[in-house]
Parts: structure tokens; C-alpha cells; sequence
């Protein structure tokens, strides 16, 4: 993606800003800024002129990758940067963050997103990119930054209308699954709205084949919980069921009878 050109788009929904009258000279570039870090901080100067220009670095991953960004775009919407970056925390004396445990490729499209509102997300073949999206909901759940995990839902959800041009099915849609599921699960609590989502698009549009009985062990076992409290809560029992459960109904025990080898009821009936 490209910063460059274009009117950038204000990440906080605000108009469009009108031409900035710069109050300040541009901060001096911190040294070794790799180009895509460059293009933040002349894009930013363009967005937020009042910004104060103090530049934070973000160090990201066990390969120590560095971001530099600015304090006030990343405390704009981050209750994570906002308290890490306050005078009373070392991060906020040091204007070093450091996020060992989370990937730089993440970390990446959300700088891309704070400065631009626009993260890419499509795969090469065209479809949306669910493992990524998912990646992001869940560095925006340890971020605390809710504006940005409904962008992200945003892009779930647009994701699921895109029909499906290849493989001979025109008509059909990518659905967030199995892996995608489970990577949503890992990274969100318990009443997570991307969790809900995730239900109710296995209730709604689901088919048997999204779940790999195959590999028990592979089913995010709370999602598992999640699905069929959700979908007994949704069911509807049709006449179809009724028949096919019809000695059931009626209190005929010998479906779920092995009868042995010889095939004989030893049951009351
Ligand atoms: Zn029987």
C-alpha cells in the first residue's frame, strides 16, 4: 500500500481536514527510518498538524523490529498507549514501547491504519484475508483500541458479501472458520462482540462441512460450547425431526439399543 498521493483518509471520522497551517517545524527524523516510517511522518504532518511531534518507538517481535510513531496518534485511540506512554510509566519516560510478543507484520498495518483509516486485507487470489483479520481484531483486544476493532469487524463482515469468483462457485461467499475461529478465540474474552459474530455466522450460514469432526481436537473447544448453546437456543424442531425421532417421542427405547450379536431386544419392549 501506498501513502503517497490521494487525500489521506482522517482515521478518527472527523471531515476531511481542510489544508493545514503548520504551527511547528517537522520533528527531526530519528536516525535509521526506513522509507515506509518516513512516509508515516510526512503523511501525519499532513493529517495532524497540531500534533506536538514527539515520536515514540515501538519495538515489535522477537526479531526487535522498530517502529517510530507519533505519541499523540498513538495514544488517539489506545488505552494501552495511553497509560504505557503516560509520565507515570517507564515507557512513557523512555518513549520506548516494547511489544515482544506480538507479530511486526500486525503491528504494521495497525501504524498503517492509525495514519491512514485504510489497512490492506485482501489476499493475492482476491479473497479476504480472515487469518489477518483475525490477527488484528485480537492486537486491537491487547491494544484496547475499540475503534479500531470495529474497522476490523467491518472488514469481517464486508468480507462475507464478497462473492466467491473462482473454483466454479460464483454464488458462494468465504466464511471466517476453523482456524480463524480459534485465533479470535485465543486473543478475546468471554462476550467478545468478534466471538458473537463468529456464532452467529455458523448459526446463520454454516454448513456441517465448517466443522472438522475429523480432528475433535483441532475445534476451539469454548467456540464448540459457544455453537451449540447458540444453536439450541435457535433451533427449530420440523416435522422432518419429529419423524425421524418419532420413537423417541413416543418413548421406544431401541435406537440407542446394541441388541448384540444375534440382533435381539432384550429391552421391555
Ligand atoms: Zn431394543
Amino acid at each position: 500500500m501506498s501513502y503517497f498521493g490521494g487525500q489521506p483518509t482522517n482515521p478518527f471520522g472527523a471531515p476531511t481536514p481542510k489544508p493545514p497551517i503548520l504551527k511547528r517545524q517537522v520533528p527531526p527524523l530519528p536516525e535509521n527510518l526506513d522509507m515506509a516510517t518516513l512516509a508515516d511522518i510526512r503523511c501525519s504532518v499532513n493529517i495532524f498538524s497540531p500534533a506536538t511531534g514527539e515520536i515514540i518507538e515501538v519495538v515489535v517481535g522477537v526479531e526487535k523490529r522498530k517502529f517510530h510513531v507519533h505519541d499523540q496518534i498513538l495514544r488517539s485511540g489506545s488505552a494501552f498507549f495511553k497509560t504505557a506512554l503516560s509520565k507515570e510509566w517507564k515507557e512513557g519516560k523512555t518513549r520506548v514501547v516494547l511489544l515482544p510478543d506480538d507479530a511486526a507484520s500486525l503491528v504494521d498495518r495497525y501504524v498503517q491504519w492509525l495514519y491512514t483509516g485504510k489497512v490492506g486485507v485482501t489476499l493475492d487470489n482476491g479473497k479476504t484475508d480472515y487469518a489477518t483479520l483475525a490477527g488484528l481484531y485480537c492486537l486491537g483486544e491487547k491494544l484496547m483500541h475499540d475503534a479500531f476493532q470495529d474497522r476490523i469487524v467491518d472488514a469481517l463482515v464486508s468480507g462475507t458479501r464478497e462473492p466467491n469468483n473462482n473454483a466454479g462457485h460464483p454464488t458462494t461467499c468465504s466464511f471466517p472458520m476453523k482456524d480463524v475461529v480459534d485465533d479470535i478465540y485465543k486473543g478475546t474474552p468471554k462476550g467478545s462482540p468478534a466471538r458473537r459474530f463468529m456464532v452467529d455466522m455458523h448459526v446463520m450460514q454454516g454448513t456441517s462441512g465448517w466443522i472438522d469432526v475429523e480432528r475433535p481436537e483441532s475445534v476451539n473447544h469454548e467456540f464448540a460450547v459457544d455453537l451449540a448453546f447458540a444453536m439450541m437456543q435457535e433451533r427449530a424442531v420440523t416435522g422432518e425431526t419429529k419423524t425421524k425421532h418419532a420413537e423417541l417421542n413416543r418413548g421406544i427405547p431401541c435406537s440407542y439399543h446394541k441388541h448384540g450379536k444375534d440382533g435381539v431386544c432384550g429391552g421391555k419392549a
